[in-house]
């Protein structure tokens, strides 16, 4: 029997385990991981470098605290986001794994959780290989459906359907939109600009920053952040959804009057008047559908109007919108409010953050949480 069993070796699993085993040494801690190694998509976050938070996250003073506690120091970029001082995302792993062997903590690979029940005496949780775990407290930190490489098919939010737990609609979010224009022209392109979402013709975001074009639309941390808005309702059918969004980009956001700055700048340059305004590749692209019409180029350059079909799927996703509704967790603690002694932390819940750092934070922060309350509650009883 085990004091606590955690599903899922990610960021908030093993920060649970470290953070529960500091608070109680004596408790019996076993964390079981689907894939070979833990952490391998922590391994891979930010493009390699690891966006561990973000400066404008409220608490990420606590989280750098814990992180520095177990060797790993940051630096902030231009932008307020966070990174260890390494940029290696790797070492972030290593700190986690050797302070979870250097506590006690017993990680098991390479065998995914199946299933998981309750009974009088705690959790029963069996494995796909057939293993049974016994604990009296369980965490499912087991992430959500984005990026099944790393292992996160949408096997959290199954278990805890099976407790009772209602799962909120689940999406790809921070991820490439594809639209119905024909832009391929324009595939490789990255402009600066100021990017509007619309939903029923009303702002729901700006995002300021690089696009970037490619053959099904467009990508980069602009259009990520975008696709986290692109929220379709419980049983709204995808494609009426996704009618009701719109995209406007500005590639002149600092220029307010486009066509009468463009007309003064055709009575000077004439046919040359695009130049180093936008890249070539746009310019010629503008030029050729707006021909001599400034207004017409106004409106391309100020408003170039885009219409969203899809959004890229799991595979290109970073994070899932959606997950365990957060009405039925008690985020003091992140024990669930339907079943005593279930926990949950990190991408199952319903949480997606914009890029920069947000929902690793969200995962280092619940896993904390989730690691402390599991240890007292167990001291309590001890
Ligand atoms: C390519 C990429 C880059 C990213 N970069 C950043 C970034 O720089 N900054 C940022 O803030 N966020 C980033 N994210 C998002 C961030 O990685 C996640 O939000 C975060 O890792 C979620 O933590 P988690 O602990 O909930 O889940 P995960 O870290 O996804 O861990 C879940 C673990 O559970 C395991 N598991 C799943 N099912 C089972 C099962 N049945 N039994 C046992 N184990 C199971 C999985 O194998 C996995 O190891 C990125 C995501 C991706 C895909």
């Amino acid at each position: 029997m085990y004091d606590i069993c955690i599903i899922g070796a990610g960021a908030s699993g093993m920060m649970a385990a470290v953070t529960a085993k500091r608070e109680n040494n004596n408790a019996k801690i076993i964390v079981l991981e689907k894939l070979g190694v833990p952490g391998k998509k922590l391994g891979v976050t930010g493009n390699g470098r690891c966006n561990i938070s973000n400066i404008n996250c409220k608490n990420h003073e606590k989280v750098l605290e814990v992180f520095k506690s177990i060797g790993v120091l940051t630096r902030i970029d231009g932008e307020g986001r966070l990174y260890p001082y390494s940029e290696d995302a790797k070492d972030v792993v290593t700190a986690l794994t050797s302070a979870m062997s250097r506590l006690g903590v017993r990680v098991k690979c390479g065998d995914g959780v199946a299933s998981a029940g309750r009974n009088s005496e705690g959790f029963e949780i069996i494995t796909e290989a057939g293993s049974v775990v016994k604990s009296r407290k369980l965490l499912i930190a087991a992430g959500g459906k984005a990026g099944p490489k790393f292992g996160t098919v949408g096997d959290g939010t199954k278990l805890a359907k099976a407790f009772g737990h209602e799962i909120t609609r689940l999406a790809p979010s921070l991820t490439g939109i594809e639209v119905y224009e024909d832009i391929s022209h324009l595939s490789g392109l990255r402009e600066k600009c100021k990017a509007s979402l619309f939903l029923d013709g009303k702002t729901v975001r700006e995002e300021s920053g690089e696009i970037q074009f490619t053959k099904y639309g467009i990508s980069g941390i602009c259009a990520f952040n975008l696709s986290k808005y692109i929220k379709i309702p419980e049983g709204e059918p995808l494609k009426e959804g996704f009618k009701r969004y719109g995209i406007k980009i500005d590639f002149l956001p600092d220029i307010e009057n486009g066509e009468a700055f463009l007309k003064e700048r055709k009575s000077l340059l004439h046919e040359d008047y695009m130049v180093s305004l936008v890249k070539g590749a746009l310019a010629k692209y503008v030029g050729e559908r707006a021909s001599k019409d400034v207004r017409k180029v106004s409106e391309m350059l100020k408003a170039f109007s885009l219409t969203p079909k899809n959004l890229r799927g799991w595979e290109f996703a970073q994070v899932t919108s959606g997950g365990v509704r957060c009405e039925d967790v008690d985020f003091r603690t992140m024990e669930s409010k339907l079943v005593e002694g279930l926990y949950f932390s990190g991408e199952v819940m319903d949480y997606d953050g914009i890029c920069g750092g947000y929902n690793l934070q969200y995962a280092w922060e619940t896993g904390i949480k989730a690691g402390k309350y599991m240890a007292i509650c167990l001291k309590k009883c001890e």
